[in-house]
């Protein structure tokens, strides 16, 4: 069999600019596969069925989590996310490493069933930047938004269970710093 691949694992409050890192990053990386998570979420204008989540009911999502489908799963904002084993398996037997997205619990309870991943926490240059780039993105009303800042500083506590924390306060420097961490896993795992 051949070397399994390495699994990255990326949290950050929203509007730390995630989303634009993780796409970036893949756009460049052949090697690299994202992992789709499930989501009861209903998508925004922008998100595609089966590239950005798998969008499903609560029933359905229900249905995933009783028949021991999902190797993590969190509730956040209000909200269910989970990642299935399967789809992890699948990409791991084709030789792909693996970028998560996920909120800081489902991080944890995925690092405690593979402790060679990585770890990567993307923070806010600040909480008023954070509430600027939420505001600016106009996905959400202002009640989401306070929401979502409150999980921020819920979040930002969880930073230093982190192997690496990347500051976004420039796009191009936290990639390099991020791509930098991905050659040197490899590297080394
Ligand atoms: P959003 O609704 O903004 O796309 O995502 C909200 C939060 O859910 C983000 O912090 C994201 O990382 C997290 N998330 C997305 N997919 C998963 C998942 O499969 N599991 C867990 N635990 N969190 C997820």
């Amino acid at each position: 069999m051949g070397k399994k691949g390495h699994l990255f694992i990326i949290s950050a409050p929203s509007g730390a600019g995630k989303s634009t890192i993780v796409m970036a990053i893949l756009r460049k990386d052949p090697a690299l596969r994202y992992s789709i998570s499930y989501t009861t979420r209903p998508p925004r204008s922008n998100e595609r069925d089966g590239t950005d989540y798998y969008f499903v009911s609560y029933a359905a999502f229900h249905k995933k989590i009783d028949s021991g489908e999902l190797v993590e799963w969190a509730e956040v904002h209000g909200h269910l996310y989970g990642t299935s084993a399967r789809l992890l398996d699948d990409s791991l037997q084709l030789g792909y490493d693996i970028l998560f997205d996920i909120d800081v619990a489902g991080a944890r309870k995925l690092y405690s069933k593979y402790p060679e991943a990585t770890l990567v926490f993307i923070a806010p240059p600040s909480m008023e930047e954070l509430k600027r780039r939420l505001a600016k993105r106009g996905a959400d009303s202002a009640e989401v938004i306070e929401q979502r800042m409150k999980n921020a500083k819920a979040e930002m506590a969880q930073a230093e269970r982190y192997h690496h924390v990347v500051v976004n306060d420039d796009l191009d420097n936290a990639l390099s710093e991020i791509e930098a961490i991905i050659r040197k896993a490899r590297l080394h795992g």
